[in-house]
Parts: structure tokens; sequence; C-alpha cells
């Protein structure tokens, strides 16, 4: 037997007593803990489902931050790219993200390395993507011109009927086999159905075994965010439209990238034991002096945070009347989060509605949704490890910045290099996807002839610079 399936059957006696009745009726009450955009996300599709089928629910979002309110106060922390498959898919809901939320669209990356630079246009013209800001804007605001992207969704949930209470869920339990939340106020209520959305920057996660013992949250690890105030005319001068990521051969360093976005530029890095030591040693980089304005290095004072990204899937995110959806279930490595728990939130959501709210239920047909995301991700690590490795070797960046050059330049080509770059830091292929195109012939002829043409370089300039 499996250790998750002995572990469930130690689930407390009253949680298996009303088994008969796990499917949500007329009248059930939903209690959402977390509403940032998984929350808001399955608050809004519960509704809008059981709307169309004539149900009638009550669904209340615990979530303490205000997103009306710049400063981490009402942050969730991240660096705000909305992939173009999220603004599609959300779109064909319905929901239109509206023009003060999109602070800029992003129609290009721009490829540093040590060996220079190159566009990269979206692979195929219609794709855009759009940079937000989760909260009102960062704690050096001076003039909140731009909407909340979560205060936006929260909006939706609640204009769907859904209640918000101000508050943070601070205790867990059963009461006679449901669900029940305490929080600080001495506020106490019984669900039917208790849907997690807290994230992984919390320590609330650990409340939840307690009702769900076969429960483990995802592993983390920590990042790091930086928020420049520029004004719109210097970030357009530096940043333009553009992404700004950065292959540079820093120890300890994975990811670094510049995202603009009204007034702002955001800074996000990813790495293994960020510390001010590993910020430094990238900041002092040729590469990025060239390209970083100097007013970015005499900002001393800018918002910034450390926030957890999750590597690893939940183990079994569900159980008779509780399912975790977004980064407290499973989410996407490294991207488009957002789109994580637009799926996860509405696989559940329709999950509860149409086929019940048991263990069983859940496992059929919320669950799949999870496993492939977190089976693709295992693909994912490899296409990381590969990206990691190539990003050490100066001939394999050298072959990469080729690639992309020719293809850039040659509006026939096949912009498969370009394509593979665009798609690891979207959410707009799966990494499944993405490793098939670095297995296709023309791919690996391109590469194997980037590293001879890029060998023979490197070898070109040893010898005159000797
Ligand atoms: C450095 C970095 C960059 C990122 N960049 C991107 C990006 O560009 N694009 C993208 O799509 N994703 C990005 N992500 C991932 C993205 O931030 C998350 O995947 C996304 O926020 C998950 O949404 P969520 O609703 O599950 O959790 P969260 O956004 O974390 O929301 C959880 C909510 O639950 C609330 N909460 C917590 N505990 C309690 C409690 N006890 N009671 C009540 N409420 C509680 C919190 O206040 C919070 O509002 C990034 C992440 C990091 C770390």
């Amino acid at each position: 037997m499996k250790l998750a399936d002995a572990l469930q059957q130690e689930l407390p006696e009253q949680a298996k007593a009303t088994r008969n009745d796990l499917k949500l009726v007329d009248g059930s009450q939903i209690g959402v803990v977390g509403g940032g955009p998984a929350g808001s996300f399955f608050s809004y599709f519960l509704l809008d489902m059981a709307e169309r089928i004539g149900l009638s629910l009550t669904v209340d979002i615990y979530e303490p931050r205000d997103f009306m309110k710049p400063s981490p106060a009402g942050c969730n922390m991240c660096g705000g790219i909305i992939s173009e498959t999220l603004v599609q898919m959300l779109a064909t809901e319905g929901i239109k993200l509206p023009e003060n939320i999109i602070q800029r669209g992003i129609v290009n990356y721009a490829l540093h390395t040590d060996m220079g630079d190159v566009n990269i246009e979206t692979p195929l013209k219609e794709k855009r993507i759009g940079a937000v800001h989760r909260g009102c804007g960062p704690k050096t605001i001076k003039d909140i011109k731009w909407g909340s992207f979560d205060g936006y969704l929260q909006v939706l949930a609640l204009e769907k009927g859904a209640n918000l209470f101000q508050k943070k869920v601070d205790d867990v339990n059963w009461d006679n086999g449901k669900p029940q939340v305490f929080t600080k106020d001495l506020h106490v209520r019984t669900y039917d159905l208790l849907v997690v959305a807290t994230g992984v920057n919390t320590n609330s996660l650990k409340l939840f075994p307690k009702l769900n013992p076969a429960y483990k949250p995802p592993r983390t690890t920590k990042t790091f965010i930086r928020e420049y105030y520029l004004g719109q005319e210097e970030i357009s001068r530096y940043f333009g439209n553009s992404m700004h990521i950065f292959l540079l051969d820093v120890p300890r360093l994975d990811f670094a990238a510049f995202i603009p976005k009204g007034d702002f530029v955001t800074f996000c890095m990813l790495g293994k034991n960020i510390d001010g030591n590993l910020m430094a040693s990238f900041m002092a980089n040729p590469v990025v002096k060239r390209v970083v304005p100097q007013i970015i290095y005499e900002d001393h004072n800018s918002c910034h945070c450390n926030p957890k990204i999750n590597i690893s899937p939940a183990h079994h995110p569900y159980a008779d009347r509780l399912v975790f959806i977004g980064d407290s279930g499973v989410s996407r490595l490294y991207k488009d989060g957002i789109g994580a728990a637009y799926r996860t939130a509405k696989a559940a959501a329709r999950a509860v509605i149409f086929e019940g709210i048991s263990e069983s239920d859940l496992k059929k047909h919320f669950w799949p949704a999870c496993k492939s995301m977190s089976n693709d991700n295992l693909i994912g690590k490899l296409v990381f490890q590969i990206t990691h490795i190539s990003q050490k070797i100066a001939v394999a960046r050298a072959a990469i910045l080729h690639m992309v050059r020719n293809e850039q330049q040659d509006e026939k080509s096949r912009k498969i290099m370009s394509t593979v770059l665009w798609d690891m830091f979207t959410g707009s292929a799966t990494y499944r996807e993405i490793f098939l195109l670095t297995l296709h012939p023309v791919f690996l002829f391109k590469f194997v002839w980037g590293l001879i043409v890029s060998s023979v370089d490197l070898l070109m300039i040893r010898l005159s610079g000797d």
C-alpha cells in the first residue's frame, strides 16, 4: 500500500462521517483560503459555472492583503509577465485585461551575452505578452496610474458574488466531518468544501496536514526581485518594450531579467543561495553595465523582496472536501505561474461542481490537470540543465547567439532557436514541445554548425590576441 493511501486511512473519523453527501448542492458553502490569482480564478469560475446550472453557492474568500494599496502590503511578489497564451485563454473566457492593468506590451526579448546582444522578435507575429504589477505598485511609487492585476481578478470574483473577508486564516480543523477555519479575531466558519490557494510565500501551509495528513507542500527556492523607478521616458529609452534576459557565466546565477512596466523596471533573479554577493557580481558584470543605466546602480532605496518559487509539486493536493490550487498545489517550473494558477483553479472548479468533492472525484477529475504540468516540469528540469550548461560554456553561448542572429536577420529562415528561447521564458509552450524542437534535425544541424563557426571565431580572436 502506498504511504499516501496509508496516511489517508488515518484521516480523522469525523472527516469520513459524511462521505455520502460529497456533492455541492444548493446552499453549499465554500471557503477559499487566499485571494491571489488561484483563489480569485477559482471563485470566479465556480460561481460562473454554478450560475449556468442554476446552483446557488456561497463562496467566502479569505485574503489579508489589500491589493489597492501600493507597497508589499498589497503585492504578491512576481515578475509580472502574463503569457500570451493566458491573455488569449482569458479572452476566450470573456475576461479582457483592461489597459490600466497591462502596463506594457512586451513585443520582443533582448538577449545579452558576453559575445554580444540580439533581439528575439515574437516567433509568430501575433504573440504578445503583458507586463503587470500584482499590487498597485512598489513602495516608492509616486503616482498610482495603473491598477493591480490581483485586485482586478479579485473584483471579478466579487462581482460574480463571492464574499471577501480581509483576514488571514490562522487555524483549521474538522467540525463534524467538514473543514472549519479560524481567524485571529475569533471568526470561525465551517464549510462544505475548503479550497487552499495560499501560494508558497506563507507559513500557513503547515496548517493543512491537520486536514489532509498526506499533503506535503511543494519544495521551493529563494529568488530576488527589485523594482527600480526610472519614469516612463527613461524606461522607454533604456528598455523599450523588451524583456532583457542575460545569458552570463556568473557563478550561482541561473537566470536574470529586467522587465519594463509603467514607470518601473522589475529585476528578477534566480540562482543558488541568492545573496548580496551574487547580486553584486551580477551588477558588476560588464554586459550588465553596458545595458543598465547608471541610475539603477545608485538606487539603494528601491522596493525589493526574496519570494519563494516552486521547484516541485505538492504531494497529494486533494482530500475529501479539500483541494489545493495554484502554487500551494502544482505550478509550472520557473514560468507562467499565473497561467498554472488559472489552469488548476479552473480544473478544480469544474471537478467540484460537476463531479463531486470526494477524494476520489478530485483524484479522477482534478489531479490529471496537475499531473500533466508536473510531468512536463520533469522535462523542464532537463531543458534548464542543458541551458545551464550552455550558459557556462563560451562556445555554446556564442553558437546560440550566432544561430539567433542568423534567424532574426533572415526573414524566411525557420526561427527554431528563437522559438526555443522565446518559449523557455513565456508560458506559450510546454517544456515537452520545447524539448522536441531541440531534437529537430534542422535545430541540431544549425546548432552544430553554430558550434563550428563559433569555435573558429573564438580561436581566431585568441590567436590575434596572442
Ligand atoms: C521571482 C518570481 C518571479 C515570477 N514571475 C512570474 C511571471 O513573470 N509570470 C507568472 O505568471 N508567474 C510568475 N511567478 C509565479 C507567480 O508569482 C505565482 O505562480 C502565482 O502568484 C501563484 O498564484 P497563487 O494564487 O497560487 O499564489 P499567490 O499569488 O502567492 O497568492 C496567495 C495569496 O494567499 C494569501 N494567503 C496566504 N496565506 C493565507 C492565509 N493563511 N489566509 C488567507 N490568505 C492567505 C496571500 O496573501 C496571497 O494573496 C514568479 C514567481 C517568483 C518568485
